[in-house]
C-alpha cells in the first residue's frame, strides 16, 4: 500500500505527555520516544500497527497536509485506565532532493521530534495488521529489525514475556543500528529489554555498522557468526515464526545473509514460501 493510499480521516487530536531522546548523546542520529494521549477514548490498537501523524503545511509539493506513519512501540493500557496512549519512535531525518542536491530536514519526523509535553498534534489510524503472537507457547520467534524497526518489538517482546508469559518457544531479537549510541532501547541510555534476559528463553543478538556513518553497512554476517547454528535451527524448524520490521532494505540484506547461511538462494527461498504459506512470516517495511 502507497503512502497516499491511507486516509487522513478520520483524524482524532492527541495530547504529547512525553518526548525523550533515546539515542545516545554522540549518536549521528536522533531518535526520540513520544507518548500521546489521544482524545478519542476508543481509539483502538494492537500491536505491529501504525498510526499517522498529519502536519498542516504550506507544501511546496503541492499537498496542503504531511501524512507519515509511525508503528506504535507500546501495548494497549486497558480501556479502564482512562484516555489511550500510543508510544511512537521517531528519527529525525533528512534527506537529499534528487534534483538541487541540497539536503533538507523531513517535514513530519523533525516538526514531531520538536514538539513537548502538553503540545497537540492531529492523528490517523491506526493502519496495518497486527503482528499475530502464535498460539503454540512453543513456537519461536525470530525478531528482525533494523532503526525505528525495533518499535513493533518492543512491544511485542513486552506483550510475550508481561502479558503472556511462561513463553517456551525461543525468541531472538536480531537488531542492527549503525553505532551502539543509536540501538535504542538498548544503549546505556534505556536498556528496555534488559528485564527479559532472566527469561531463559530470550536473547538479543546486536549488530553495527564496522564504520558507523549512515551509508555504512551494517555486519549482519559478523554478528551472527557464533550462532550461525541456531540460527540455521530456528529457520528449519516448522515451529518458527519470523517477524521483520524496518526499511526497507533489510528484506534483501536478510535474503542474502539466509541464502548463505542455508548455503544456497534456492533452500532459502523454499523455506521461506514456506513460512509465507503456512503463515509464519511477518514484515512491516517501509
Ligand atoms: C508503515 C510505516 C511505519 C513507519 N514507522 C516508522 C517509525 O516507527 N519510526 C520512524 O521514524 N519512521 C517510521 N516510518 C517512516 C515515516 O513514516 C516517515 O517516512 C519518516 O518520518 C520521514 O518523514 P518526513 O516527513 O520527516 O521526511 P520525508 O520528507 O518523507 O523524507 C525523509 C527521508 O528519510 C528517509 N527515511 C524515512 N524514514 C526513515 C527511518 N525511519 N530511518 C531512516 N531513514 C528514513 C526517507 O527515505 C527519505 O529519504 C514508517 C513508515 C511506514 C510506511
Amino acid at each position: 500500500m502507497q503512502l497516499q493510499d491511507y486516509p487522513t480521516e478520520p483524524r482524532y487530536g492527541a495530547t504529547v505527555v512525553s518526548s525523550e531522546k533515546i539515542t545516545e548523546d554522540g549518536a549521528d542520529v536522533e531518535v526520540r520516544e513520544l507518548v500521546l494521549e489521544v482524545d478519542q477514548h476508543d481509539f483502538d490498537f494492537e500491536i505491529g500497527q501504525s498510526i499517522g501523524v498529519l502536519v498542516e503545511g504550506p507544501d511546496e509539493f503541492g499537498g496542503s497536509v504531511h501524512h507519515r506513519l509511525y508503528t506504535i512501540a507500546d501495548t494497549p493500557l486497558p480501556r479502564s485506565i482512562g484516555k489511550p496512549e500510543v508510544t511512537i519512535v521517531v528519527r529525525r531525518c533528512d534527506y537529499i532532493d534528487d534534483y538541487s542536491g541540497e539536503q533538507y530536514s523531513g517535514v513530519n519526523s523533525n516538526y514531531i521530534c520538536d514538539r513537548r509535553p502538553g503540545d497537540r498534534l492531529a492523528i490517523t489510524g491506526p493502519f496495518g495488521l497486527p503482528f499475530e503472537v502464535p498460539e503454540d507457547r512453543n513456537a519461536n520467534l525470530l525478531l528482525i529489525g533494523l532503526g525505528t524497526g525495533i518499535a513493533p518489538f518492543r512491544a511485542f517482546v513486552k506483550h510475550i514475556y508481561e502479558d503472556i508469559g511462561d513463553w517456551q518457544g525461543k525468541v531472538r531479537l536480531l537488531y542492527g543500528a549503525h553505532s551502539g549510541l543509536e540501538l535504542v532501547y538498548m544503549n546505556d541510555k534505556r536498556d528496555d529489554f534488559a528485564r527479559y534476559y532472566d527469561n531463559d528463553t530470550f536473547d538479543a543478538i546486536k549488530a553495527l555498522s564496522p564504520r558507523p556513518n549512515w551509508a555504512d553497512p551494517i555486519a549482519w554476517d559478523y554478528a551472527i557468526e557464533d550462532r550461525a547454528e541456531e540460527i540455521i535451527i530456528l529457520l528449519e524448524d516448522e515451529h518458527t515464526h519470523v517477524y521483520l520490521a524496518g526499511l526497507k532494505p533489510v528484506r534483501d540484506t536478510f535474503d542474502k545473509l539466509f541464502s548463505s547461511l542455508l548455503g544456497s538462494a534456492d533452500r532459502w527461498a523454499a523455506i521461506k514460501s514456506q513460512l509465507e504459506a503456512q503463515g509464519r512470516w511477518t514484515e512491516l517495511l517501509y
